[in-house]
Parts: structure tokens; C-alpha cells; sequence
């Protein structure tokens, strides 16, 4: 089956991974298509989205989704927890250490057997409760 893209790395991918290496955010797929554009004019949507997810199976980037809301794109690939707006949507990164109590606990609950857990704090960010 003859693909276009199959060679690794492109200038697309490239350009994808810069956009979300260089964001403080974690971007959406069309914030990340808006700034590829500034550095790839002639980039299509499904370029972007094709190289997200390329980006994404190599572990270049994480991915955060929260409900139904539109999947985000992370270059913190390290295990870390976020808060989230409840107002604007603003997503930002934070480090807590988690009890391993909190890991035995839902483990025993859930039966599973636990590799990791993430936590999510929503309310309001500083700009919000201004
Ligand atoms: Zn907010
Ligand atoms: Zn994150």
C-alpha cells in the first residue's frame, strides 16, 4: 500500500512538534494548526491531525482529554497532574505527590493493578476569580 507520508520525520511533524515544545499551553489540535501555518503556511488540518498522532504512538507528546472536551496536546511527558478552569477552560500542569495510600487505595477498589494516578483539580483560576 503506497502511503505519501511514511518517510519519519517531515518538516510537517517537525513543525507540529515545535508548536507544542514551544507553547506553555497545552494546545488543541486547532490552536496547534493555527500556529504550524505561522511556520509552515501551506499546512492542512488533517496534516496537523495526522501528525499529532504520529507525535503521539512515538511518545513525543501526551495527550490530556477531560470529558467531552477536545483532546489536548502536552510536551510534559513526565507523569503530572493538571487544573482546570471551570470558567475559561485554562489547563495548567502541577506536580503533587501522590500518597501511595491514595494508589493502594483506589488499587483495592478498582482491583486493578495500579502503574499510576492522576489527579485533576477543577475550579477557578486566578484570572477568574479577579
Ligand atoms: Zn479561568
Ligand atoms: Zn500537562
Amino acid at each position: 500500500m503506497a502511503e505519501i507520508e511514511t518517510s519519519g520525520f517531515t518538516k510537517q511533524r517537525q513543525a507540529v512538534l515545535q508548536v507544542i515544545c514551544e507553547s506553555d499551553d497545552h494546545l488543541t489540535a486547532n490552536e496547534v494548526f493555527d500556529n504550524a501555518r505561522r511556520i509552515l503556511p501551506g499546512i492542512s488540518f488533517a496534516t496537523v491531525y495526522n501528525s499529532l498522532r504520529y507525535l503521539k504512538q512515538e511518545g513525543l507528546i501526551g495527550e490530556v482529554r477531560f470529558g467531552m472536551d477536545a483532546s489536548r496536546y502536552d510536551k510534559n511527558l513526565t507523569r503530572h497532574d493538571h487544573a482546570i478552569c471551570n470558567e475559561c477552560g485554562k489547563l495548567v500542569d502541577l506536580e503533587l505527590k501522590i500518597p501511595d495510600e491514595l494508589l493502594r487505595s483506589a488499587a483495592k477498589r478498582s482491583k486493578f493493578k495500579p502503574d499510576s494516578i492522576e489527579l485533576t483539580l477543577r475550579g477557578l483560576c486566578p484570572e477568574c476569580t479577579r
